[in-house]
């Protein structure tokens, strides 16, 4: 059965990095999440990929929705024109409520911020905290040596790979979407895992 994605969460850099191609694909998914009537939940900046992300999304008559935390707000990074526009207290806030919101999670190109949010959401799932997809798009090999690093991880035995293998990835973004459309939610248990109580 298909999956119903109301919003999907997208986590990418706020400097538009080294290569055309990356601020190419942030359009294309904004775009594509419009015209597929699935809203975009990200970090409200106007700026990097964030901003060129948004733009398309709300230039294709999308629903966008901005969550940024208090002092990025008064330092004039917001973008201004957005759906809607949520203003927190801390860094904390921000990540629960984009991850409240959205169905699903999705990391471009980006820097440690994008890092860390793309890996803190994944590390819920381990812990059986949500069921929803989430997933890399890989623009131009940006994402490869960290999946091969993810897949290094497992064989070490610090992922299991029942999980390893629900973190999707894919060359486009229309391409990562059809993964989340079709996936099929996994209950995970990190700690019943860790104690050896699962194979
Ligand atoms: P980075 O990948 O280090 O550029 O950080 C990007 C991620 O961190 C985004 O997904 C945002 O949630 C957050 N972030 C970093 N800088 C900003 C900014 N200037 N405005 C809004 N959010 C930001």
């Amino acid at each position: 059965m298909e999956m119903k994605l109301k919003r999907i969460c997208v986590f990418c850099g706020s400097s538009p990095g080294a290569r055309p191609e990356y601020a190419r694909a942030a359009r294309e998914l904004g775009a594509l999440l419009a015209r597929r009537g699935i809203g975009l939940v990200f970090g409200g900046g106007k700026v990097g990929l964030m901003g060129q992300l948004a733009r398309a999304a709300l230039d294709a008559g999308g629903e966008v929705i901005g969550v940024i935390p208090r002092d990025l707000y008064e330092r004039k990074v917001a973008f201004s024109g957005l759906t809607d526009l949520r203003v927190v207290n801390t860094m904390h806030e921000r990540k629960a409520m984009m991850a409240e919101l959205a169905d699903g999670f999705m990391a471009l190109p980006g820097g440690l911020g994008t890092l860390e949010e793309i890996f803190e959401i994944l590390t819920w799932a381990q812990l059986g905290m949500h069921q929803k997809p989430c997933g890399l798009i890989d623009i131009a090999g940006y994402f490869s040596s960290l999946l091969t690093f993810l897949d290094q991880v497992t064989r070490e035995g610090f992922i299991d790979a029942g999980h390893r293998a629900t973190i999707l990835s894919a060359e486009t973004p229309g391409d990562l979407l059809r993964q989340f459309e079709n996936y099929q939610p996994v209950v995970a248990d990190k700690a019943e895992w860790a104690l050896g109580l699962t194979d």
